[in-house]
């Protein structure tokens, strides 16, 4: 038995069917990550999810629309994730994957990217050297610039990467980084640096800049408030690849569920969790909408983190400096998500990111890479449009019919821009669903309808909360948004918990 398998054994306080070692709310990549690890090592896990499905933003859902010859078409949609880095040897997911081991379980197709801005057009290759390749080749005039940015990066990146593993996917504190010296010295001084300001340090063409910039689409609208460190591991998608798993992307959070469930973990879907348990100060359990309690002494929160520290822990003497950096926390943007069945395939790689007159989108195409996704010569595309805050909030403003006119005049606009990019997009339309923010806050419980948790460039709370036995794990969180993130902050909460 390992150590922290022993400690659980200690650890664990009476025995009923409603006792367990850890729960977890809400079943998001980091939730799963989080149980599915501590399952492994034997504890005693009840995942509660609020939705009918796990997964969180990482979710897919079928359609059976009819065309215009009646006939019913199958598409497999999803909630948003189509491009999954971290599955390189040292990052997050296939670390996870492999302590549980289901490092071969999945099929991970290779996704490739494609630049269209503001009239060019460039695909990036999903290597290092290669893209340094291509970027010097189309920007001769910054090839200089362009070597000089991509070393920096891949200096960073690499020691980020070594830290993680050095630290067993544990958070790396402050002091330990100070401890290990000039080992992570570029990865230390990164956390500091701008990434535009560096931008505009090395490359001078306005093009090259866009689409440098345009990545960060991946975690928040505003590029300008992202550190170096924020945007390094988004060059992980150049270095070991981004990836869709195939058959959709709920495959992943399905995979992992089985393999709570094999290690013993219960997980409850449709099971929404209104408020913590405490006893004498620290955490307790859960209650359910439904009224059922259940028991642990250690909770991890993978729900919104304003709702963490707020209607589900309830009146609380929060340590004040930190009730007031929770207070000032900005939400990350929201999004315009448009899910369509066409009965043609485009003729795109799985993802490109587009910015034209001003518009920013990606297009997903795992159609491309992916033929069960919908019947033979048809595909199932995604819109993404991120939109920020300020604009995401006001939409909660709208009565029902002002936001169906909203959609209807998004999906108008988005599909025009499309239609640049896929020539007679309009014709080849069987079906298409609008996500707005109410729809993000309806299924994923985030506030304002957030998708990316917190707003980047700013203090995010770490995994310890201030409540003993309360473990955050999310988005929201210090680790950021995406699902290499995610897992990773699950990984942190996992090990809080067995470290405790
Ligand atoms: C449209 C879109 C596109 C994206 N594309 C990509 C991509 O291509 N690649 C990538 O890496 N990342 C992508 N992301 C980001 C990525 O999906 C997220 O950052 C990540 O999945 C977040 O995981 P999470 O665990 O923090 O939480 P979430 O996915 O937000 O899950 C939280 C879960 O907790 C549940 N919950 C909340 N409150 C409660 C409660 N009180 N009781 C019970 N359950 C509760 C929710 O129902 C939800 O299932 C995308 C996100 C979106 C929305």
């Amino acid at each position: 038995m390992s150590a922290p398998d022993k400690q659980r054994t200690a650890m664990r306080s009476g025995h009923s069917d409603q006792h367990y070692d850890v729960i977890v709310v809400g079943a998001g990549m980091a939730g799963l990550s989080a149980a599915a690890l501590l399952a492994r090592h034997n504890y005693k896990v009840l995942v509660a999810e609020g939705h009918d499905r796990p997964g969180g933003c990482m979710t897919s859902w079928v359609r059976k629309p009819r065309d215009r010859n009646r006939v019913a078409r199958r598409f497999v949609f999803d909630a948003g994730v189509q491009d999954i880095s971290g599955l390189s040897p040292q990052a997050p997911v296939r670390h996870l994957l492999s302590q549980i081991g289901e490092q071969d379980s999945l099929d991970w197709l290779p996704v490739q990217h494609r630049y269209v801005v503001n009239g060019t057009t460039l695909d990036l290759p999903r290597n290092w050297d290669g893209l340094e390749r291509v970027l010097c080749a189309a920007f001769a005039e910054d090839a200089a610039g362009i070597s000089a940015l991509l070393r920096e990066i891949r200096l960073v990146y690499d020691e980020l990467y070594a830290g993680m593993a050095a630290a067993d996917y544990r958070p790396v504190t402050a002091s330990a980084q100070m401890q290990s010296g000039q080992r992570f010295e570029h990865a230390a001084r990164a956390a500091g640096q701008s990434y535009v300001a560096l931008l505009e340090r090395h490359i001078g063409n306005p093009t090259l800049i866009s689409i440098f910039k345009i990545l960060s689409e991946y975690v928040t609208d505003d590029p300008a408030c992202l550190s170096l460190t924020d945007m390094v591991p988004l060059f992980g998608y150049y270095i070991g690849g981004g990836f869709y798993p195939a058959g959709g992307a709920q495959k992943l959070p399905d995979l992992l569920c089985r393999s709570i469930q094999r290690h013993h973990g219960e997980i409850r879907l449709k099971s929404r969790v209104n408020a913590f348990i405490l006893r004498d100060g620290r955490i307790a359990g859960i209650e359910l909408a439904s009224g059922q309690a259940a028991y642990a002494p250690a909770v991890i929160s993978n729900a919104d983190i304003g709702a963490s520290h707020g209607a589900l822990l309830g009146p609380y003497d929060l340590p004040p400096r930190y009730r007031q950096r929770l207070k000032q926390l900005k939400r990350g943007p929201s999004a315009i998500l448009i899910n369509f069945g066409l009965d043609a395939i485009p003729d795109l790689p799985a993802r490109v990111f587009v910015e034209q007159d001003g518009l920013i989108f990606g297009l997903g195409n795992p159609s491309a890479i992916d033929s069960t996704l919908a019947p033979a010569g048809h595909a199932a595309l995604s819109l993404l449009h991120l939109l920020p805050e300020a604009e995401a909030h006001s939409w909660f403003a709208l009565s029902p019919a002002q936001d169906e006119d909203a959609r209807k005049l998004y999906a108008q606009k988005l599909i025009a821009a499309a239609g640049r990019v896929i020539p007679g997009l309009e014709d080849h339309i069987v079906h298409y669903e609008v996500a707005a923010p109410p729809t993000f806050r309806h299924y994923i419980q985030s506030e304002n309808g957030s998708i990316y948790g917190a707003a980047r460039g700013q203090w995010c709370p770490p995994v310890a909360s201030p409540v003993p036995g309360l473990f955050l794990a999310g988005a929201g969180t210090a680790t950021g948004p995406g699902v290499e993130a995610a897992v990773l902050s699950g990984l942190h909460a996992a090990h809080a918990v067995m470290d405790r």
